[in-house]
């Protein structure tokens, strides 16, 4: 507790710093540029905190008095847990606490100048080339509907992941990243997922009934598109990433073309479980989701125009290889995955509400009630919709859809958060206070609920 006061100083200092520079260096772009597309965003603030960082190496013994309230406290772990709960790791990872101890038993007086606490301190350096230009960069990849890039890097350490995006959030590995250059460039591709996941909710194609065919083709297009955003970012300097080199080779992304389609042919012969041992391990490891997917963009970017590369984020990943197939020759053809019919009762529902006929949607939900006992819930649909009509000001209908999420999913944290906001944006605040404490009860540590909280005059214990 002391300590997070100690601490908050520092923090408080280093957004101040970050959020000036970043809307002098957004305002300079503006002046730059005058295309519509490229001020969209604008106003976007990136923030770096390094707070994780320094609790780690400069106050190790704090972590040791009580792990459980650091990895519900400190806002870069709590993001962490909630990314290994995601893809099934147990949390702390093997060995962690033993090299929290061996942080312990540096003297206090060296532990300011260890190299991954440095390079912690270059990357917020960094935050004048993040802006300005690059965001402008980023954004002219995402749709119209997202305005705002703001988010929040949270530089930590010794947790699985080099880096991910979490509710909006990005958190860098800072032990994993390696230099400055490596951060410049996962930054970029982690704020492209972060607008990807903004627009997530107006996308127009349905999903597939099976969630490996969905990982997979969704995958490919948001880790493709969020790779070429950063090799083709406006700074040269930053330019030698791994990744880059194979996308320069034709012999390199013919192979992640074949491993891609590999995958693909086995997605519905090999059990789940064995699927994602192998998409992780030819996708993430081999790289092949990410070359094959950047030289998809790449391809519909340079032939067919920026617009025509955004309208398939606005669609979605089947739009994506289509587009693409339709350009290439029979040897370099991603393979393409028709969507199972007849739609589920969630899909139709899914369906009704981006087609923006809520007549239709009021009779697929009333459906969904009715045949609740006999059919497999599916939340991703009712979350999107939920969102969807949100952002719509639809607010009767969203709060009737995250009703039924929450009747179907009375353990999961989104039908309570969307409650909230729901009511949030009616202005009935004991309403959003209650469905707040509520996602609180099912995900203990929610940090968003615990700020809507605080923001709403409600102490919150620790
Ligand atoms: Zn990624």
């Amino acid at each position: 507790m002391a300590l997070t006061r100690t601490l908050g100083k520092t923090i408080i200092i280093i957004c101040i710093l970050t959020s000036a520079i970043g809307q002098i260096a957004t305002g300079e772009s503006t002046q730059a540029k005058d295309s519509k597309q490229e001020t969209r965003c604008e106003n976007s603030v990136i923030t770096f905190d390094l707070s994780s960082l320094q609790t780690i190496y400069l106050y190790p013994e704090s972590i040791l008095a009580n792990t459980d309230a650091f990895w519900k406290n400190d806002k870069a772990y709590w993001l962490t847990s909630l990314w290994m709960k995601n893809v099934g790791y147990d949390y702390p990872p093997y060995g962690w606490q033993q090299y929290i101890e061996q942080f312990k038993t540096i003297p206090a007086e060296n532990r300011d100048s260890g190299s991954t606490l440095k390079l912690g301190r270059e990357c917020v350096k960094l935050r004048d080339s993040l802006l300005g230009d690059v965001v402008a960069h980023i954004c002219s990849f995402l749709p119209d509907s997202v305005t705002d890039l703001s988010t929040t890097v949270y530089l930590t350490a010794l947790i699985v992941p080099n880096a991910f995006q979490m509710n909006y959030n990005v958190v860098l590995n800072a032990n994993a990243i390696g230099s400055a250059a490596e951060a410049w460039n996962t930054t970029i591709h982690e704020l492209f997922h972060v607008g990807y996941y903004r627009n997530e909710c107006y996308r127009t194609e349905m999903l597939f009934h099976n969630e490996e065919k969905n990982d997979l083709t969704y995958s490919l297009q948001n880790e493709g598109i969020a790779t070429y955003v950063a090799f083709s970012a406006p700074d040269a300097m930053y330019h030698e990433h791994k990744d880059y080199r194979m996308l320069k080779d034709g012999s390199k992304v013919k192979k992640a073309i074949n491993k891609v389609n590999e995958l693909i042919k086995m997605v519905d012969s090999e059990s789940p479980d064995d699927f994602r041992k192998k998409m992780f391990k030819i996708g993430v490891e081999e790289r092949a989701l990410y070359i094959c997917g950047a030289h998809i963009a790449r391809t519909i970017d340079q032939r067919l125009g920026r617009e025509a590369l955004v309208k398939t984020v606005s669609a979605g990943p089947r739009t994506f290889i289509a587009t693409y197939n339709e350009m290439v020759s029979e040897d370099q053809k991603v393979i393409e995955l028709p969507l199972e019919e007849p739609l589920t009762d969630f899909q139709q529902m899914r369906k009704a509400a981006v087609d923006g006929d809520y007549v239709r949607l009021r009779k697929t939900l009333k459906t969904i009630r009715e045949n609740k006992a006999s059919q497999k819930p599916v939340g991703h649909p009712l979350e999107m919709t939920g969102h969807l009509l949100l952002e719509r000001d639809s607010l009767d209908l969203a709060r009737e859809v995250f009703e039924i999420y929450e009747e179907l999913f009375p353990k999961h944290g989104n039908p309570y958060e969307g409650l909230a906001e729901t009511y949030l944006i009616k202005g009935d605040s004991l309403k959003a206070i209650e469905y707040f404490r509520k996602l609180i009860e099912v995900v203990p540590g929610h940090a968003h609920a615990r700020e809507e909280l605080v923001k709403l005059g409600v102490s919150v214990s620790e």
